[in-house]
């Protein structure tokens, strides 16, 4: 049934769902696992650290949200296979949601960085992204229909403004762009839904590896601040449900007002 169908509760809720986010430990990962479970989905995610998920997990448990966490290293190709066989065990082998999440910051001026530096920023930000939609997409295909099978990418409004500074985190979030555009049209027949938020400067982590970038947004852009991980979050689950049943191959900047 398309959305148009539905019931109102159906058309903005995600009961049922099952959802993997990547990072999900901190900043913007953690507020979309909480959005898209309070939604009613159930949610695994994965950080790199063991420590910090253990307590996120029990966090959720005291909440009762359905939480699932395991560790990853998402820019470690084995790493995302083995991933992915803990989602058949942990969410039953059914995936409606994938979100692309986690990323890789890095400041440096294009000519100081390094081999290194650039294969772990594209590791991490574009390879994994793509690697993992790639591997997902049995799992969407099986609970593809009504709108619901969707993978969302967070880039970031650097995919299309200059910033010095970062050359290389720009290029991975531009390819996350065109990622999506490409994987939409591909996968539409499919019945799976590609869609990308852009965030303009978030109060994370991120934000604060990042100052002088950070400190221009809050002078330059519209709305004179950073935004929030929950009003990120709340643009995700949007284009989770079955309310956005018509959308995809969408870049949707939440930058307050930064790129206009
Ligand atoms: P945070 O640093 O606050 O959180 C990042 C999360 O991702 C953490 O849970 C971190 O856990 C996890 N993570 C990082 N690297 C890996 C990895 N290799 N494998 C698995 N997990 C990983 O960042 P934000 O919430 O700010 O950023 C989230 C996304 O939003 C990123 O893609 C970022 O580029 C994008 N973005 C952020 C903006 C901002 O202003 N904050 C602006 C535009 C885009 P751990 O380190 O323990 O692995």
């Amino acid at each position: 049934a398309t959305a148009a169908c539905r019931s109102m509760e159906g058309r903005w809720s995600l009961a049922g769902s099952t959802a993997l986010v990547t990072g999900g430990s901190k900043g913007i990962g953690h507020a979309i696992v909480e959005e898209l479970a309070m939604l009613g989905a159930r949610v695994h995610t994965c950080s790199r650290n063991a420590a910090e998920l253990e307590e996120c997990r029990r966090r959720w448990e005291d909440k009762n949200l359905r939480v699932t966490v395991s560790v990853c290293d998402v820019s470690v190709r084995a790493e995302r296979e083995k991933l992915m066989d803990t989602l058949r065990q942990t969410l039953g082998g059914k995936l409606d949601i994938l979100v692309n999440n986690a990323g890789q910051s890095m400041v440096k001026a294009a000519t100081e960085c390094t081999g290194e530096d650039y294969a772990l920023v594209m590791a991490t930000n574009i390879e994994s992204c793509f690697h993992l939609a790639q591997l997902a997409h049995p799992l969407l295909l099986r609970s593809a229909g009504g709108g619901a099978s969707s993978v969302v990418h967070i880039s970031s409004i650097a995919g299309f403004v200059g910033f010095p500074g970062l050359a290389v985190y720009s290029m991975t979030k531009g390819a996350m762009n065109q990622l999506t555009r490409s994987l939409a049209a591909e996968w539409a027949g499919d019945g799976i839904r590609v869609n990308c938020v852009a965030p303009g400067g978030i109060n994370t982590d991120i934000a604060k590896d990042m100052p002088e970038i950070v400190k221009s947004q809050a002078t330059q852009l519209p709305m004179q601040r950073l935004g929030e991980t929950e009003e990120v979050a709340s643009v995700v689950a949007f284009l989770c449900m079955p309310a956005a049943s018509y959308i995809t191959g969408q870049v949707i900047c939440v930058d307050g007002g930064r790129t206009i």
